[in-house]
């Protein structure tokens, strides 16, 4: 199967999703999380029509940024993000989905503020409570969206959340649903800075699933580009 083949499949099962929940299919965006894949995949991807890239790693942004690779789509940062490399990322993505602790919010502020830009984030959310994954607790999320308002250069756009791999269709929707719940519950409040739209979550094992949950944005690797071979050393 070919990347516009791959693309094309998905955007149907999306849209087969978004109406069986009785939603419009154009509310939900396709991410292609690229990592490890060059710049002519990604073009490829880009030109078989998916909205968005997502990195993961900064090193391979910067590479693929100084190659063009995402001429005519919007790139994300998907990955956990330190903060010593904030500099490499604010300013030069549409979003970012990880932000992961209070540390990297203010240094992610920090940094947009010194360009004088305002940066669009994702708060992250460990949904399924797992010590391997980062992110923040759903008890934890009224405060961190108090702080976040109060800082200057950032602009939560909504909520991520990387749930546990799934064997079988269907074990995430709890953690999808609760997903929803808080991004519903966000928009209760009113915050200067804080309009929660996007709800990124699905992969390829389930955002049929977390379509048919309310997701926004999956992001999406294996089935665009076939299983990544971690064994293969980089140059
Ligand atoms: C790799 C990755 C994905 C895509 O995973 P697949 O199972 O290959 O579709 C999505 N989100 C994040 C944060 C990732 O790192």
């Amino acid at each position: 199967m070919s990347i516009t083949e791959n693309v094309l499949r998905i955007r149907a099962e999306m849209e087969k999703a978004a109406i069986t929940a009785g939603r419009d299919p154009k509310e939900i965006r396709l991410c292609a999380a690229t990592k490890m894949n060059n710049a002519a995949t990604v073009r490829e991807a880009i030109a078989a029509g998916v909205d968005c890239c997502g990195e993961n790693r900064v090193q391979e942004l910067t590479q693929k940024l100084s190659e063009n690779a995402y001429e005519g789509a919007e790139v994300h940062f998907i990955g956990h993000l330190q903060t010593n490399k904030v500099r490499q990322v604010v300013g030069k993505v549409s979003l970012i989905h990880s932000i992961d602790s209070l540390r990297l919010l203010e240094a992610v502020s920090k940094e947009a503020a010194r360009q004088g830009i305002t940066q669009d984030i994702l708060l992250e959310i460990n949904i399924g409570n797992e010590d391997s994954k980062s992110g923040f607790s759903p008890e934890e999320l009224p405060s961190i969206l108090e702080a976040a308002s109060h800082l200057p250069g950032i602009f939560v756009r909504g909520l991520m959340a990387i749930p546990p791999i799934c064997q079988n269709s269907g074990d995430n929707n709890k953690f999808f649903q609760k997903m929803y719940q808080l991004s519903v519950d966000i928009t209760t409040k009113k915050y200067d800075n804080v309009c929660s739209t996007v709800l990124s979550m699905g992969m390829s094992a389930d955002y049929r699933d977390a379509i048919l949950c309310g997701s926004t944005m999956v992001r999406i690797g294996t089935d665009i580009f076939g299983a990544r071979n971690y064994a293969v050393t980089k140059p």
